[in-house]
């Protein structure tokens, strides 16, 4: 099964193009959509989830029309929106009984096992009895999980899902979110690139709401190969450098600017070959620079 979005544009009624013919082929796994904040993901994603309408462009979830077959696409889709509300004083293992009601499993039994399974699955047997409020920022967002899984969607879509998680609770959320990507269309939107890089074997960069790229992330890296120089060089000198090359980044290290640069020559003076990685894809890009 495949995703096939096509010719998707939406104008909000202030103006704003959030989605300019957006066109993209999403196969099984994870897909990373990567984009700085106003990109347009968010707009995307709700439009998969059937919440909002495009004014134009179709979307195809296998034999599916996602715009017209809007119950069709609910029953397989699970969504961990941006800002997942959970709900106060109510244990886990309740609020998944719950949801697993109101996603029509009535059986009393079956929705036990169920939830007990998707406990286990997200690492939140241990505390299937303790309040969501007192969950962590990691904790809740395997709990965002779980419900959005129950039910055994096709497609997952989960909306900057690291934001606010310390290295360790990300990395047991990727975990999960890797062992489920082998059956599932997973779309993962966020604007951090290691998110991308460490989980998706596919990827987009999208900008003010139009694709930039599609592809691997070693594909939107080899044109970069040879091409991106780096140094280190005293604060005062930064704007003189932004106005004579292509900064693609600067990051204070040691308390100084530490540049990567685009340039297809060799450059001297102090620069030294880097080997690219995403984020300087990710920053060219934006930047409209390859
Ligand atoms: P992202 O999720 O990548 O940050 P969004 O889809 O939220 O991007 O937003 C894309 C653009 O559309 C932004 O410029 C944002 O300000 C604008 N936008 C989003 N929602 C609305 C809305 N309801 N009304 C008007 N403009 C909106």
């Amino acid at each position: 099964m495949e995703l096939r979005i096509e010719n998707l544009s939406k104008t909000y009624p202030n103006g704003v193009k959030a989605l300019d013919s957006v066109s993209l082929d999403i196969p099984l796994g994870m897909y990373g959509l990567l984009g700085p904040n106003g990109a347009g993901k968010t707009t995307l994603m709700r439009t998969l989830a059937t919440l909002q309408e495009p004014d134009a462009g179709s979307v195809r979830l296998g034999e599916i029309d996602v715009l017209r077959q809007k119950d069709e696409v609910r029953r397989r889709l699970g969504y961990l929106p941006q800002d997942f509300g959970v709900y106060p004083r109510i244990s886990a293992q309740d609020m998944l009984a719950h949801i697993a009601l109101l996603k029509g499993i009535t059986n009393s039994r079956e929705r036990k096992e169920v939830v007990e399974a998707m406990l286990r699955r997200c690492n939140l047997w241990d505390v299937r009895k303790k309040a969501l409020t007192s969950f962590s920022g990691g904790m809740r967002q395997r709990f965002g999980i779980a419900q959005a899984l129950i039910g055994n969607p096709h497609l997952l879509i989960v909306d900057e899902p690291t934001a606010g998680l310390d290295p360790g609770e990300r990395n047991r959320f990727y975990n999960l979110l890797a062992e489920i990507g082998e059956q599932v269309i997973v779309i993962l939107s966020t604007h951090i690139v290691e998110d991308v890089l460490d989980l998706c074997s596919r990827m987009a960069i999208i900008h003010l709401g139009k694709v930039l790229f599609e592809g691997s992330p070693d594909d939107a890296i080899t044109p970069l190969k040879g091409r991106v120089w780096q140094r280190s060089i005293a604060k005062s000198e930064l704007p003189a450098y932004e106005e004579s090359y292509q900064v693609i980044s600067s990051r204070l290290v040691g308390g100084r600017p530490f540049l990567h640069v685009l340039s297809a020559r060799p450059l001297n003076g102090g620069f030294t070959p880097s080997s690219p990685d995403l984020e300087d894809v990710f920053f060219a890009k934006i930047r409209g620079w390859n």
